[in-house]
């Protein structure tokens, strides 16, 4: 397998990874997001539940306030009940202490007895009753008695007569209510598996209505706006509401969620309780966290991702340096060998007085002069990135007149430019700004910016230096009419070896190593300026420099370096830079 092969396998198989961590992430935050609802839903769920339990729990409770004054009555001989009654006209003690305990009660509202002796359903208003008279403790036997009472002993006699058939039955009494009108209590003898006789406690429904049900059920369920819950008692089948724990929210059968029958042999079976969960401040929290879940899931995968994506592709420029950096090592090499070799081989012919000629001579000369320039920039270069590398590359600053400073620099590479067969323009809108800057560093910039237009240049060479300033910057630019950089290449131009290196782009076939415009970067940043490209493909590019405006006036500026010889090219320029400026 050739190397190419190889990379592009690693390659595929690296995207092939990333898209697997990424996935993985996408189906872990779709899980997560999952069980969140799911356990939001979990719990306002189990707190419906928890509230729907509370409706037995009040079932239960009103349900043993009204039997709590008979508790002990499972305990007591009821065997001589209607034999004492015979005799002394009133219940054996043991049970007129449970009556006298039932009357105090609020819960009831009239306690009758009577023997199982009397048909009474049959024989109608004819029978004796009797009424538990509390103030004497004692029944006295009466003929106008509810009606009622009859129905309920039909109920509890059913009931009781059905147990009895059971072997097994112990107990000496069976209740059953009837519905809210009266608590009745079927007395039996339990040897001789007999009926004794019945205790009618007559309930009192408005007591019940308007003194129990509101307190407890505000006690459970507060107001709705605390709870989120409305509950209503109703009656059934007429509809009235008897009770409710918050007035304000109306009884609507389309908002309610549970329904609830009482129960317990035969408790309040007319009644039911509804209940309706409104917009609970409950699920209001669960939302809370579940929105407060959400975000930080969200923040936490988007870190996850970044730090993934950041990962992989910062491995991908690591590796795509350390490539550029191989390849610029054997280039370099290369690079290095070839004006050596050259500038061997003409020294070599010329000590071994094989060239003696004057005009071959000068053409030897010539070429190892221009090789030794060559090497020397080459060398340069690698100085400058090898300093940059390291961090030394430390700067001496002075007040400078950057007008000037360009001048200096045309003046001096004026006759290079133009030998390379450019029409060179130098317009000054400002010839007086300073700025602080390195001078030498200056003329790296400018001479690897100029270098640059020059090698990626056109058929149309020309070129362009401008001066000018605004408010608080003097800016340099230099603008070919070279090839041109496409968009794409632009923000990349100043990364360390960086090349544009399209298969149809002429800058391919252009010797280069991508240092120039990194080291040009590293310079400006370092002289506190900034560095902007503006380029058509095809039509030509523009590098602004900008640096910031020296303000103080009374600075003088520091002295440009002038070249003696260069005096009448200087001229010329100042004479272009008058027309123009
Ligand atoms: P090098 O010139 O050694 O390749 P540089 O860092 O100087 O490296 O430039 C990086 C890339 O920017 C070059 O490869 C070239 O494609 C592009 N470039 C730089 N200056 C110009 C210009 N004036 N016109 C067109 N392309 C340019």
């Amino acid at each position: 397998m050739t190397k190419n092969m190889k990379i592009l396998r690693n390659r595929g198989f690296r995207w092939i990874l990333l898209m697997c961590g990424l996935l993985a992430i996408i189906a872990l935050t779709g899980m997560n997001v999952l069980s969140l609802y799911d356990l939001r839903d979990r719990m306002v769920e189990n707190e419906q539940d928890r509230r729907i339990d509370q409706l037995d729990e009040i079932n239960d409770n009103v349900m043993y306030q009204i039997l709590q004054p008979l508790r002990g009555l499972h305990r007591l001989e009821l065997e001589p009940i209607n034999s004492t009654l015979e005799q002394t006209g009133n219940l054996p003690n043991n049970i007129t202490q449970v009556l006298a305990r039932s009357s105090q009660s609020p819960f009831f509202d009239g306690i009758y007895y009577t023997p199982e002796s009397t048909d009474l359903c049959a024989d109608g208003r004819n029978t004796t009753v009797y009424k538990f008279d509390p103030t004497e403790n004692k029944i006295n036997s009466i003929s106008d008695y509810p009606e009622l009472i009859c129905d309920g002993i039909g109920l509890v006699r059913t009931k009781t007569k059905i147990q009895l058939n059971d072997l097994n039955y112990r107990w000496n009494n069976d209740w059953e209510f009837d519905t809210h009108r009266s608590l009745n209590i079927g007395l039996i003898n339990v040897s001789e598996s007999r009926m004794l006789g019945y205790i009618t406690l007559l309930l009192d429904k408005d007591y019940i209505i308007n003194e129990v049900f509101p307190p407890i059920l505000t006690n459970y369920f507060k107001d709705s706006d605390e709870s989120g819950i409305a509950v209503w008692v109703r009656s059934w089948p007429g509809g009235d509401i008897l009770a409710t724990n918050d007035p304000d929210i109306e009884y609507d059968s389309d908002i309610v969620d549970h329904r609830m029958g009482f129960s317990g042999s035969g408790f309040f079976d007319n009644w039911s309780i509804h209940m309706a969960f409104l917009k609970s401040p409950v699920t209001t929290t669960y939302n809370a966290t579940l929105v407060k879940n959400l975000v930080v899931l969200g923040v936490a995968m988007l870190f996850l991702t970044g730090a993934l994506l950041f990962m992989f592709f910062t491995a991908q420029r690591e590796r795509q340096l350390a490539q550029r950096q191989a390849s610029f090592l054997a280039n370099v090499t290369h690079e290095l060998k070839t004006p050596l070799a050259v500038m061997q081989a003409a020294g070599e012919n010329i000590s071994d007085g094989r060239v003696t000629e004057g005009k071959r001579l000068k053409q030897y000369g010539e070429h190892i002069h221009n090789e030794s320039i060559r090497l020397r920039s080459m060398i340069e270069k690698l100085l400058d990135v090898a300093r940059v590398d390291s961090g030394q590359n430390s700067i001496k600053s002075a007040p400078y007149c950057v007008y000037d400073l360009l001048k200096n620099y045309l003046v001096e590479n004026r006759e290079y430019i133009e030998n390379k067969g450019f029409e060179v323009e130098f317009i000054a809108s400002d010839k007086s700004s300073l700025a602080m800057l390195d001078s030498d560093n200056f003329e790296t910039i400018v001479s690897n910016l100029t270098e640059n237009a020059i090698k990626y240049s056109s058929e149309d060479k020309y070129f362009k230096f401008q001066v000018s300033s605004d408010k608080g910057h003097v800016f340099v630019s230099i603008t070919d009419r070279g090839i041109g950089i496409r968009k794409r290449d632009q923000r990349n131009i100043f990364k360390k070896f960086y090349r544009v290196e399209d298969s149809d782009s002429m800058s391919n076939k252009v010797k280069g190593h991508g240092l120039g415009l990194s080291i040009v970067k590293n310079m400006v940043d370092m002289n506190g300026g900034d560095i902007e490209v503006s380029s058509t493909f095809g039509e030509g590019t523009t590098f602004i420099l900008s640096f910031p405006k020296l303000e103080n006036e009374n600075v003088d500026p520091a002295p440009v370096q002038k070249t003696e010889d260069t005096a009448s090219l200087n001229q010329k320029i100042e004479k272009h830079t008058e027309h123009v400026g």
